[in-house]
């Protein structure tokens, strides 16, 4: 399902910031306007953009940070604008490559200060390949589910979603809101929508000239909508959405694994390095500094990992654990909770056999989800909603 983020003379709009924290909050503030019926007031990064645009969009129709186009940025013909973008798209992978800095290192000091030149050579060769062993066990989960979850693009609401060429023009030109929302609800009503705006209206990215799915959302670092978008993350400098949220949680459980693992085998010469007369100057300060950063990622780790459990539970997004979603009769924050089962399913599929790999796995299309009010009615009727969820 390619994506090709924003269209148009909007979609230069968006703009390519890594500061990655406040991307949640400004599709807050892009509902807000939609609320409000309003076209999009600039804001200062906006007019920041706005001036680019002036003078680079003729040449410049589509730049973002991801989805593909950007690499034309370091061209030779390179222009202020294109270096900006080009220092901004290197600049989001720089916690990826600390991350990964941090990971060869850690690899490293295990497996050839530990395990090569500590343990074996106290003639403990046996412990040593049951440590090797382990390890790496858990290391190519991690890696594995690391990987998934930075290389699998976020999947954008398909074609159907969008406006046709003719209600296109209509929106752009009509300058009533309300005439607007006509236009939006007719198109709507052929669609699987059943969340609102919390004015009741129709959810419209003005940036992506589409109809918002249900738990879709814009990404302002991305610069595209992502189906049942969780939020961006830097560390991974990907959005978390449909697409990958199994693999996002797995990759916080790989790291756990990885840190305990980590953290309880070295504890052991941790000790003995300062309890005993074993001497390594250069192991001793590997091991010992290992130990206090496997700790303390697996203590910041660990939250992020429960917070995202309960989510799962839940049937909730990161999003909409701060704006409930809202259905025709109002908001409800627990409008697409099925069950802990059924949630748990939602994300990790029904087939158990594959919870722990970062394989998809996850139930329904992206767009279309069951929600408490269909399973209250699967209840009464004896339908089965989670039918249409399934591809
Ligand atoms: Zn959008
Ligand atoms: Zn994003």
């Amino acid at each position: 399902m390619g994506c090709g983020g924003g269209r148009g003379k909007r979609s230069v709009r968006g703009r390519a910031t890594p500061s990655t924290t406040t991307a949640e909050e400004e599709e807050e503030e892009e509902e807000e306007k939609e609320e409000e019926g309003e076209g999009a007031p600039a804001t200062e990064e906006d007019e920041d953009e706005d001036k680019g645009e002036q003078l680079q969009a003729a040449r410049l129709p589509q730049l973002q940070v991801r989805g593909g186009t950007h690499p034309r940025a370091c061209q030779p013909s390179m222009t202020p604008w294109r270096l900006l973008r080009c220092c901004q798209w290197t600049a989001a992978w720089v916690p990826v490559l600390f991350i990964a800095v941090v990971i060869c290192w850690s690899y490293y000091t295990f497996v050839v200060e530990l395990c090569l030149f500590t343990i074996a050579a106290q003639q403990e060769e046996g412990k040593a390949a049951i440590y090797l062993v382990i390890f790496h066990l858990s290391f190519v989960l991690f890696m594995w589910s690391y990987w998934k979850t930075i290389f699998t693009p976020p999947v954008c609401p398909s074609k159907e979603f969008s406006l046709s060429q003719s209600d296109e023009e209509r929106y752009e030109k009509e300058e009533r809101p309300e005439v607007q929302q006509e236009i939006l609800k007719r198109v709507a009503k052929e669609l699987p929508v059943y969340t609102l705006t919390s004015t009741r209206l129709i959810r419209y990215c003005e940036k992506c000239q589409l109809i918002k799915p249900d738990r879709c959302h814009h990404c302002s670092v991305c610069n595209k909508c992502v189906l049942k978008m969780d939020h961006h993350c830097p560390w991974v400098n990907n959005c978390v959405g449909f697409s990958n949220y199994k693999y996002f949680l797995l990759f916080l459980f790989y790291s756990l694994v990885y840190c305990i693992l980590v953290t309880t085998t070295v504890l052991e010469y941790f000790i003995k390095f300062w309890t005993t007369n074993l001497k390594n100057t250069r192991a001793q300060f590997h091991v010992l500094f290992l130990f206090f950063v496997a700790t303390m990622f697996f203590i910041s780790i660990l939250s992020l990992f429960c917070y995202h459990l309960w989510l799962v539970g839940k049937n909730r997004t990161t999003i909409e654990a701060f704006r409930a979603p809202v259905f025709l009769n109002g908001p409800d924050k627990n409008g697409f909770f099925l069950g802990w089962s059924k949630n748990w399913r939602q994300v990790f599929g029904d087939e158990k056999k594959y919870w722990l790999f970062p394989i998809f796995t996850s139930l329904g299309d992206g767009v279309n989800f069951p929600t408490r009010l269909m399973m209250e009615t699967e209840q009464i009727t004896g339908t089965n909603p989670h039918e249409h969820t399934r591809r």
